[in-house]
């Protein structure tokens, strides 16, 4: 144990690290930013260079704030939700979007959702990227549905399911590795964050799938408790 304990040392201070540096990175982001935009009205015909470097710095600020996640769960701020409200939410953000890609996106649940322990925001990106995921496997017509309920005396599950490509059997274990992509613009980032988030909520993940059908993603979150943990 005391060899464990040493290493899970050492990841929090990697995991401060890497949080304290993606910082320092994100304030010279925003300055860089500032200023090409204001380069961008002097030079109106170089329009297309400045195009493509704000859009290179949006993708770097991207990355950056999905690996601040990985990096540092313990800022995680928890309080008792209402999980259904927050998936609601997150399908009002995506609908727009689902529209346009011709994906219908549906949310179905029991009446009798307990409340759980969470951070919102953490919950809302959990449930963006793995709806947006969904998206992106869906090559034209689709449907993501969204399925809650109580499972047990204690765990909720939120089923996310896609009618979209699938993932094929061998490639299932390297999902949730970092920089793990199949996307021309994916950062392969994603997953990994959507596992720190469920992990810090003291909850689990499952990802099954079948080529050509979809792919079903299972989070189970334990109900809200007096007790603290
Ligand atoms: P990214 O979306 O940037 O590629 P993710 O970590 O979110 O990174 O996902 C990693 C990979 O897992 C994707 O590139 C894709 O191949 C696969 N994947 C994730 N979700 C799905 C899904 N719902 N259907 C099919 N493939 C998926
Ligand atoms: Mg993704």
């Amino acid at each position: 144990t005391e060899e464990l304990l040493r290493k899970s040392d050492k990841l929090s201070v990697a995991g401060q690290l890497a949080a304290g540096l993606a910082h320092e990175i994100r304030n010279p982001l925003t300055s860089l930013r500032g200023f090409l935009q204001l380069l961008q009205h002097d030079l109106r015909d170089k329009r297309h260079y400045f195009d493509i470097m704000l859009s290179e710095l949006d993708r770097i600020n991207f990355i950056v704030s999905e690996f601040l996640v990985i990096a540092k769960p313990e800022a995680i701020v928890y309080k008792k939700s209402d999980l259904v409200m927050i998936l609601q939410s997150v399908i009002a953000l995506l609908d727009t979007q689902a529209v346009l890609c011709n994906v219908e996106l549906i949310l179905e649940f029991q009446s009798d959702i307990p409340e759980i322990t969470c951070s919102e925001m953490h919950l809302k990106q959990l449930f963006i990227n793995l709806i947006k995921n969904a998206m992106e496997a869906i090559p034209k017509d689709g449907q993501i549905k969204l399925l809650v309920s109580l499972h047990g005396e204690d765990q909720i599950r939120v089923r996310t399911q896609d009618n979209g490509c699938g993932i094929p059997e061998e490639r299932l274990k390297q999902l949730g590795e970092p920089f793990y992509t199949t996307k021309e613009k994916g950062t392969g980032l994603g997953l990994m964050m959507c596992f720190k988030i469920v992990e810090a909520h003291k909850g689990t993940m499952y990802i099954q799938s079948q080529v050509g059908y979809g792919t079903t993603i299972d989070v189970f979150l334990p109900r809200y408790t007096e007790e603290p943990n």
